[in-house]
């Protein structure tokens, strides 16, 4: 099945677009994909599972070299990879938080894997993004709640980068892997970002 633009936004303040996407994250045509990965950056299941398999051996040594170097990479933060036989020509691979009931800072954790999820990607000259819903699969943190926290910290993002003058991410997009997350993503953007009419 082929991915489907469900909704595009212009961000008020940039030049920047946001979307939803549904469907598999691993045939999106942008600059870089965003990979929910854990610390180790070994690899696991889910988005992760499926990036690495569709990528090949490269993306693998690429994470085994990374997690040899630096250690992995602690929550709320984010590494860049190639992307190997990826069409993106990077994997960000951010770490978001295992979600413990809300009071251990998962909020502030996820906000910042996305804020430098797109750091990274303006450091590697990418233009287009696309995330999946970090940390609402393995790590069990309630969607609704999740995508308010992705969508604010994207738009703020890339506010303030306008503002300051950094290079320009032209489109950002969430791809959703079930038509639940996307309605759910959809009510978050409908209040995060008011479109006009439908
Ligand atoms: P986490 O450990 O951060 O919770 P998961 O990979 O378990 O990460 O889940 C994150 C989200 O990614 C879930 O909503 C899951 O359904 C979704 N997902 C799984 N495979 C894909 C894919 N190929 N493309 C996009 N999203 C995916």
């Amino acid at each position: 099945m082929e991915n489907r633009l469900l909704v595009q936004r212009p961000v008020p303040g940039t030049a920047s677009r946001l979307g939803l996407v549904r469907g598999d994250i691993t045939r999106e045509r942008v600059d870089a994909i965003v990979n929910a990965a854990n610390p180790s950056l070994l690899g696991g299941g889910g988005v992760d599972g499926a990036i690495h398999r569709a990528a090949g051996p490269e993306l693998d040594a690429d994470c085994r070299r990374l997690h040899d170097e630096l250690g992995g990479c602690p929550p709320g933060q984010a590494v860049v990879t190639t992307a190997g036989r990826l069409p993106a020509r990077h994997v960000i691979h951010a770490v978001g938080p295992v979600w413990h009931g809300g009071g251990r800072g998962e909020a502030a954790t996820l906000r910042s894997a996305y804020r430098q999820s797109l750091a990274r990607a303006r450091e590697a000259g990418d233009r287009s993004v696309a995330f999946p819903s970090i940390s609402t699969g393995a790590y069990g943190y309630p969607v609704a709640e999740a995508a308010r926290v992705a969508l604010r910290a994207v738009v703020e993002e890339l506010r303030e980068a306008a503002a300051g003058g950094q290079p320009l991410i032209d489109e950002v997009r969430f791809v959703l892997f079930s038509d639940a997350d996307a309605a759910v993503y959809r009510a978050a953007l409908d209040e995060i970002l008011p479109g006009e009419g439908a």
